[in-house]
């Protein structure tokens, strides 16, 4: 099983945010996606999973191939995607927002108890089961994290798209977060797009990695080929871009 996009371009009044995008993902593979702010990241997974429709260009999912599909049908194929930032339901438990994201990928006239069962599961296997009960809002940053990866894995997806999930989080956590998608691929063989500003992260963590430019792919490779990239550096390694969302996290604003 194979994710691909092939030539995708998105305009927003003239402007192009991506162009020309070809990107390709193996199931069980972590890919990473890196770029300066405004390079098209978020709006990239937006057109994969079907939050905004490309202006031209196709993606592709083992057979299946679309121009434009709905967010719900792309999630039913196989697609999750956690957002840049937190959108968990707020007044809802963390057990009922796991719950939305597992029922709506259950197969039809399937059993309420089952959906409980497995978002269960879920939540316990990720470390949050003693958080069930609580409601989303109000929860620690790094657990509301947490509690969307959770989500993401409850849908039971192919492939996830995974929009600055360590962002804002400490070394730390961050550590722990990336031993935890480490640990999921093993177990799940999921294929994951990964887009972080945490460099460290990203070249520990990343099978391959994309870097995009202006809306443009400007370098592909292994982690030891994008971090001595002539091309990279000029455009972003050498910039203090990187440190400086890694500092600033969360408190970045969200583009
Ligand atoms: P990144 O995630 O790499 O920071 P984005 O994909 O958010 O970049 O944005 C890429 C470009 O597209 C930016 O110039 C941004 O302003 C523009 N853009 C993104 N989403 C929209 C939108 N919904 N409407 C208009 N412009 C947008
Ligand atoms: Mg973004």
């Amino acid at each position: 099983m194979l994710l691909t996009t092939e030539s995708v371009t998105k305009t927003f009044a003239g402007v192009h945010a991506l162009d020309d995008v070809s990107i390709r993902i193996d199931e069980g593979e972590i890919v990473g996606l890196i770029g300066p702010n405004g390079s098209g990241k978020s709006t990239l997974v937006n057109v994969i999973s079907g939050v905004l429709a490309p202006t031209s260009g196709t993606i592709t999912l083992g057979e299946e191939r679309w121009g434009r599909r709905p967010s719900h049908k792309v999630a039913r194929c196989g697609i999750a995607r956690t957002f840049q930032t937190a959108r968990l339901f707020s007044d809802m438990t963390v057990l009922e927002n796991i719950e939305v994201a597992a029922g709506a990928c259950a197969p039809r006239g399937g059993r309420r108890g089952g959906v409980r069962v497995a978002a269960r599961q879920v939540l316990e296997r990720l470390g949050l089961g003693h958080l069930a009960g609580q409601p989303a809002e109000g929860l620690a940053y790094g657990v509301q994290r947490r509690v969307e990866l959770a989500r993401a894995v409850a849908a039971r997806p192919r492939f996830m798209l995974l929009d600055e999930p360590a962002a804002g989080l400490h070394d730390a956590e961050s550590d722990q977060f990336l031993q935890l998608l480490l640990e999921l691929r093993r177990e799940h063989g999921f294929g994951m797009l990964l887009i972080d500003h945490d460099l460290r992260l990203i070249m520990r963590g990343t099978d391959r990695i994309y870097v995009l430019n202006e809306g443009r792919m400007l370098a592909e490779g292994a982690p030891a080929e994008i971090r001595k990239d002539r091309r990279v550096i000029a455009a972003y390694l050498g910039t203090d871009d990187a440190e400086l969302h890694t500092e600033a996290g969360a408190d970045a604003p969200a583009t």
